[in-house]
């Protein structure tokens, strides 16, 4: 690992007044989960790294009841991944976010990891992770998966020159919710839609988001609508510590036994969280029935353009859009496939 200065501000005006505006110079450090990894991998090399941890309150959830509206969540960007996990209000209204946060890494990744660096986490392209490997991420003229190792790579791969998928199992299901962030840089405070943060990148100054170098993400906000049902579910190789092969986050209104305003996100099949609209139009004013389920998984995977070794991941999308949704249509209900 290179030296680095380390620093723990205060204050978030603290920490953005210490980071440079250039990618690679300076580092946040949330729980450190990635980052570690990456210096040690000699993929991050910063001259300082700026932790997050002595800012006050920035580890807080709260939930702001509305009149008559449900409510609003305020989830501090420094909250760890188990206080979302076990947050029993969260358990009860969005089911979604609390099954995906705990199923990430294990105990001791959700004890440290935290929301904000979920969502700047990079990416596990195996070339990327290498440091004798100069792929297109890192300086270098070549995607290395297109025709090498590209088994867990994307699958929806149109348009796109770096085959990464997104790693955050986080954001999928913020999407699907609806979620905003809050960001804040030299020049003041912004939110952001969740489903405008996430980027695919394609050189070496771009990230897997929108974010400038010098923003640090404060907190997401999540509306409760009454009535909404959610559901995260993921296709693992194991069950804990690792990335899913395949997910699907999926939200919608039970208005009288029908769906409305169908959300369905996909996770760690292209390079940043995909919406499907085309799966939504397949479930929208209808009855979640096993039919529909599949009819909205088969149309969720048809643009799919996997690589040589994960045309197996089609399949799974099917599968996992078809089992989200069975699944938030009937809370509290043990599927067939459970054990
Ligand atoms: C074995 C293993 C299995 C895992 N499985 C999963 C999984 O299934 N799903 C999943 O989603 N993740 C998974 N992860 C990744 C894990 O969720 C992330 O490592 C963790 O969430 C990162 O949080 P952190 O606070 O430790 O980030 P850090 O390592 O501290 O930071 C990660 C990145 O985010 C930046 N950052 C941190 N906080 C902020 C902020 N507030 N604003 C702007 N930038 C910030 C940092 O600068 C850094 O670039 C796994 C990790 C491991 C090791
Ligand atoms: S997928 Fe992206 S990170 Fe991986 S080798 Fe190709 S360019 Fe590099």
């Amino acid at each position: 690992m290179k030296e680095f200065t380390y620093y723990q501000p205060k204050s978030v005006d603290g920490a953005i007044g210490l980071l440079d505006a250039k990618w690679g110079k300076t580092e946040l450090l949330g729980g450190g989960t990635d980052l570690l990894d990456l210096t040690k991998e000699y993929v991050a090399q910063p001259d300082k790294v700026i932790s997050l941890t002595g800012i006050a309150n920035f580890a807080d959830i709260q939930v702001a009841p509305q009149t008559g509206k449900g409510s609003v969540v305020l989830i501090g960007a420094g909250a760890r991944l188990a206080a979302i996990a076990d947050h029993a209000h969260l358990q009860k209204i969005f089911p979604a976010l609390t099954t995906a946060a705990g199923m990430i890494g294990g105990p001791q990744i959700r004890n440290m990891g935290t929301l904000g660096g979920n969502l700047c986490q990079r990416n596990r392209c195996w070339y990327f992770r290498d440091e004798h490997v100069h792929c297109l991420l890192k300086g270098g003229q070549k995607c290395f998966a297109l025709d090498g190792e590209n088994q867990y790579h994307a699958i929806f791969t149109q348009g796109h020159k770096c085959v990464i998928v997104s790693p955050s199992t986080l954001g999928p299901v913020l999407i699907a919710l609806d979620a905003t962030a809050e960001v804040q840089g030299p020049k003041g405070k912004r939110t952001l839609e969740l489903a405008k943060f996430f980027f695919a990148p394609s050189g070496e100054n771009e990230r897997e988001h929108v974010l400038a170098p010098n923003e640090v993400v404060l907190s997401v906000k999540i509306p409760e609508k009454e009535g909404t049902r959610n559901a995260s579910y993921e296709v693992r190789q194991k069950q804990s510590y690792d990335w899913p092969l395949v997910q699907a986050a999926v939200a919608f209104k039970a208005d009288g036994g029908k769906a409305t305003g169908v959300k369905i996100v996909l996770g760690h099949v292209a390079p940043t969280p995909l919406v499907v609209e085309a799966a939504a139009k397949e479930v929208e004013g209808k009855e979640v029935t096993d039919a529909v389920a599949t009819a909205a998984g088969k149309a969720a995977a048809k643009d799919a353009k996997p690589l040589s070794q994960n045309g197996y991941k089609v399949k799974l999308v099917e599968v996992a859009v078809k089992r989200a949704l069975l699944t938030a249509a009937n809370p509290g209900k043990r599927q067939y496939w459970e054990v």
